[in-house]
């Protein structure tokens, strides 16, 4: 039994008002939310720093089980009442600690962003502790952990927001939201770009709906609706087992971005290729010119965001192919229920020698290829696929029929012509002449099942 995750964004409408979105105040409303919240996160982290050692505090319960007295963590629902009872005004507790009187200074403030703010100050600051603490241990000089800022998307709990979502009226679709005004906090509603696919997600049955965190950026908000479903799977040594077992194996490159083959009783009954329409040398010109410009304004100074547009543009389409490719394998995979997703482990093609601009491209395909990897993994999981790693030794090298190595080339003016990185694999034993890169898809399967080249070899004695 495990859990699939998967988040789904609501587009807050700040167009223009006679187009439907809402006005610029309301914008501002928002920007003054998130402000307020960082300043209060900002209290409790330095709150719980002050107070460090009631975070690793040990609680003594009565363990049913064992029959016994036992010790385990304090949990954050014991914190935030302590750190309540400490910080707030209530009848109960009238005087709060006077340094940390978080009532006087942030008068007000809705309780259910208070705590928001507590727990988000808790796991920023207990993750920091033990950041430090393995840093320590470490011996190192360099790497220091940095104390943690204040700044997050602020998670919306119920009594902070309310959708209301009346079938696809864009008239009668928004969400109110709790909003600071600078002195107040009212409530507000802000127009929502509601679609048919948001809706068929967040009704979708199987997945339970998070509190949602609010996103605001310089030209646009968004609310971040987070899922997660119960995935019943099998394990992959169970799967392994039967002899109908479906295997989807992926062989990801730079130009294919990748090839999917399916496989059952040892013959591949399906292909798939996702080429990557030419996103290798449209993003190689965009990183060429930005060689150029820091090669003109001599070395890039550390930390310095230059050339910021060109490069959101390109982290923008890489974003937008690993999606799209992972959305096609987990297309193949859903063909095939109870089918094994089989990746290799991924090898970096090494950003080595060549111009910079050339770097990195290679760089951010190697990126790419992470990326895939990852989404398909998540997009298969839900579906109840699982995914294995498997050794790439020689995938690309090996014939994936009888197992030889062999060679790649490709045609130059109607040549053969050898070349490392050639399109075409051939076998100098069998004869046998296809498209490399599917040869190489084919060898992931023969290394999940151990055939051929990639036999598990006997253990060495001594
Ligand atoms: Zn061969």
């Amino acid at each position: 039994m495990g859990q699939a995750t998967r988040t789904t964004k609501l587009s807050l409408s700040l167009d223009k008002r006679d187009q439907g979105g809402a006005n610029c105040e309301k914008h501002a409303l928002l920007d003054a939310t998130v402000q307020v919240l960082t300043q209060a996160r900002t209290f409790y982290i330095d709150f719980f720093l002050a107070h460090a050692d009631k975070l690793v505090e040990r609680v003594a319960y009565y363990s049913e089980k064992h029959m016994e007295m036992r010790e385990r963590a304090i949990s954050a629902n014991e914190l935030l009442t302590w750190t309540e009872a400490r910080t707030v005004e209530t009848k109960e507790h009238p005087h709060p600690w006077p340094d940390w009187n978080f009532t006087e200074a942030f008068p007000a403030l809705p309780f259910v962003y208070r705590r928001s703010v507590i727990k988000d100050a808790i796991g920023k600051v207990r993750s920091y502790l033990s950041n430090r603490a393995n840093w320590e241990k470490s011996g190192k000089k360099k790497g220091r952990p940095g104390l943690p800022g204040g700044t997050n998307h602020p998670t919306l709990y119920e009594g902070a927001f309310s959708l209301e979502l009346d079938g696809l009226d864009l008239r009668k679709t928004f969400v109110r939201l709790k909003v600071y005004t600078g002195q107040s906090w009212k409530w507000v509603n802000y127009p929502v770009k509601y679609s048919r696919y948001f809706e068929q997600r967040r009704t979708e049955p199987g997945w339970e709906e998070h509190s949602p965190k609010l996103v605001v950026r310089k030209h646009a908000a968004e609310l971040h609706v987070s899922q997660t479903k119960e995935v019943r799977a099998k394990k992959i040594v169970e799967s392994k087992l039967s002899p109908d077992l479906v295997t989807v194996g992926v062989d990801l490159n730079v130009k294919n971005l990748a090839v999917i083959t399916v496989r059952q009783s040892a013959a591949i009954i399906e292909t798939v290729f996702v080429t990557d329409h030419g996103l290798d040398q449209h993003r190689y010109r965009h990183l060429k010119r930005i060689a150029k410009k820091q090669w003109q304004s001599g070395k890039p100074v550390k930390d310095e965001h230059s050339n910021q547009q060109l490069w959101r543009h390109v982290r923008r389409m890489n974003e937008d192919a690993a999606q799209k490719v992972a959305r096609s394998i987990a297309r193949v995979c859903a063909a095939y229920p109870g089918c094994v997703l089989l990746f290799e482990r991924l090898r970096k093609i090494k950003p080595k020698g060549a111009s910079k601009s050339r770097r990195m491209n290679r760089r951010q395909a190697n990126q790419l290829r992470g990326k895939i990897t990852h989404y398909a993994r998540q997009k298969a999981y839900t579906i109840g696929t699982v995914t294995a790693e498997v050794n790439s030794y020689g995938t690309s090298q090996y014939c994936s029929r009888c197992g030889a190595r062999g060679e790649r080339f490709s045609f130059r003016n109607g040549k053969r012509i050898r070349v490392k990185w050639g399109n075409l694999f051939c076998c100098p034993v069998c004869r046998y002449e296809t498209n490399a890169d599917w040869n190489a898809s084919v060898n992931v399967h023969h290394s999940f099942f151990g055939e051929l080249h990639w036999q598990p070899r006997p253990k060495r004695s001594g």
